[in-house]
């Protein structure tokens, strides 16, 4: 099916979508995304993306160029005219396209955003639970990474190279402690004690995190922000990540160690229910 797409102020078929050459995003990255994810046809955690885009125009400088309720409505019309059940929409907003290309900002006044979404259909996003194996690697991002930039040429290979070592994803290492993973935030959990690595420039501020630990502290479990290395998540009962798109999926081999009996853990289990039923109650 020919999806239909957003491209500043229109909905277009995907084929007739174009975007400039001289586009900063395609030049230099020079951009910023957001994912949310679609469950019975209804948006999950919009109000969060759409506070973390303005955070991340923001510090890019980057002039916003439309108002929440516009986006919600985009949003919503791309999930209604591409009959999206379960899935994702994708939004991403550069600094616009000015007639070549130059390392120095356009003028704002004169170059106004790209803006574009568009939709991917997931059938069975929110039963889909993978029991995830990952490798660690380097982390070699810029310093940022609170800022949700289009950047994600690391993190792609990160990927690759956790599919070249058969596993499923990567998790990154700076100075000895684990970061996240290639797209999502992550955890550990011991003695029924949930681990996670403290808000900074290191790492995003996920919207799946924040819900996450505000469900788990709800549940009276507990939670300490604090990093973690590799040798302390293989020793780890369990561990797990968040994401828009995976909600909260169990992690059961870190680097070829198997943790605890190799299966989904109880605690990830229980959030991932917590955090599906709860979501879909504010879902808009
Ligand atoms: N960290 C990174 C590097 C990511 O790319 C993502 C997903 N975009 C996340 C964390 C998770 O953030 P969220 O829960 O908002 O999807």
């Amino acid at each position: 099916m020919t999806r239909t797409v957003y491209v500043n102020g229109e909905y277009l078929p995907e084929t007739d979508a174009k975007i400039s050459i001289f586009d900063r995003g395609f030049l230099f990255a020079d951009a910023v995304y957001e994912v949310t994810s679609v469950l019975g046809g209804k948006l999950i955690a919009f109000d969060g993306h759409a506070q973390r885009l303005k955070r991340s125009l923001n510090e890019l400088g980057i002039e916003n160029p439309i108002t929440t309720d516009d986006l919600l409505e985009v949003h919503r019309e791309l999930v209604r005219l591409n009959d999206i059940d379960e899935g994702l929409i994708y939004l991403q907003i550069s600094r616009g396209a000015p007639g070549d290309r130059d390392f120095v900002f356009p003028n704002p006044d004169e170059v106004k955003p790209t803006v574009v979404l568009f939709t991917q259909a997931k059938p069975g996003l929110a039963k889909s639970v993978k029991p995830m194996t990952v490798i660690s690697i380097d982390d070699i991002r810029w310093g940022r990474r609170d800022i949700k930039t289009v950047q994600l040429l690391y993190p792609s290979m990160g990927k690759m190279m956790a599919q070249a070592a058969g596993a499923d994803d990567a998790w990154m290492i700076e100075d000895g402690y684990v970061t996240e993973g290639t797209s999502n935030n992550v955890y550990i959990v011991k003695d029924g004690k949930i681990i996670t690595r403290g808000l900074s420039n290191d790492i995003l501020h996920g919207i799946t995190r924040a819900a996450v630990l505000r469900y788990a502290e709800e549940a009276q479990m507990e939670v300490e922000e604090r990093s973690f290395t590799i040798e302390e998540a293989q020793n780890a009962d369990e561990a797990f990540y968040t994401s828009a798109s995976g909600f909260v999926m169990p992690v059961v081999q870190i680097d070829g160690v198997v943790l605890g009996e190799g299966e989904p853990g109880r605690v990830a289990t229980r959030l991932r229910e917590i955090y599906i039923d709860e979501s879909l109650k504010s879902a808009v």
